[in-house]
């Protein structure tokens, strides 16, 4: 019965948040006392937070929202200013179009993995042991939603064993690791993307 209560719960609080979600994505600022926002803070951060109702919700725009809300939510326009919104927002967008759609390391596993980076650091205390500061925080945030891009669905052993391309290209090392990194850099480099956050940031 607890259970039942909890996933309803959990549905209604995804069905208040389409409103919401629409506003985050069309990158409109966003009421921060409203009460379905407040709903939202506190599921976001839950234990039984499910990372595939939210990209259903939001109609399968689960990255781009997650890292949207949390770009929000950590008041990133007032603490790092240098960070232009737009390059941002860009940037979330293309990260997600340059995950594949395998099963598992899809864009929903990326925004997964901003989840539970976002809730160690600011509920689980992950923010005070490892004096992070907010550039540190936000470009960990940045490296979670980056870490699978492109993914192809198989693993290193496989690339070897089949002398794929990448591991021609990488020479049997972390062969799909190494995928990942480069395609990062390559996506902010290419100025047609407009997302190049590295120019903002200075080299420390
Ligand atoms: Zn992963």
């Amino acid at each position: 019965m607890l259970h039942h209560n909890k996933i309803q719960a959990q549905n209604s609080i995804i069905n208040k948040f389409n409103h919401l979600a629409e506003n985050i994505a069309q990158g409109n600022t966003i009421q921060h006392h409203s009460d379905e926002l407040k709903d939202f803070n506190n599921y976001f951060v839950d234990p039984n937070y499910n990372a595939f109702s939210i990209d259903a919700a939001v109609k399968s725009n689960g990255l781009l929202f997650t890292l949207l809300y949390i770009y929000h939510k950590s008041g990133w326009s007032q603490s790092l200013p240098e960070v232009p919104m737009d390059a941002f927002k860009n940037l979330a967008y293309k990260l997600q179009t340059v995950y594949r759609n395998n099963p598992y390391h899809n864009q929903v596993h990326g925004a997964d993995v901003c989840q539970m980076i976002y809730t160690a650091v600011n509920n689980m205390g992950l923010r005070e042991m490892s004096k992070l500061n907010e550039i540190e925080i936000f470009t960990t945030i940045i490296s979670g939603a980056a870490h699978d891009i492109d993914h192809p669905g198989t693993n290193n052993v496989f690339e070897i064993k089949c002398k794929s391309k990448l591991a021609l290209l990488y020479n049997d090392q972390s062969v799909l690791e190494n995928h990942h990194t480069a395609s990062f850099f390559f996506l902010v480099d290419n100025t047609s993307n407009n997302c190049d956050i590295m120019q903002y940031l200075t080299a420390e």
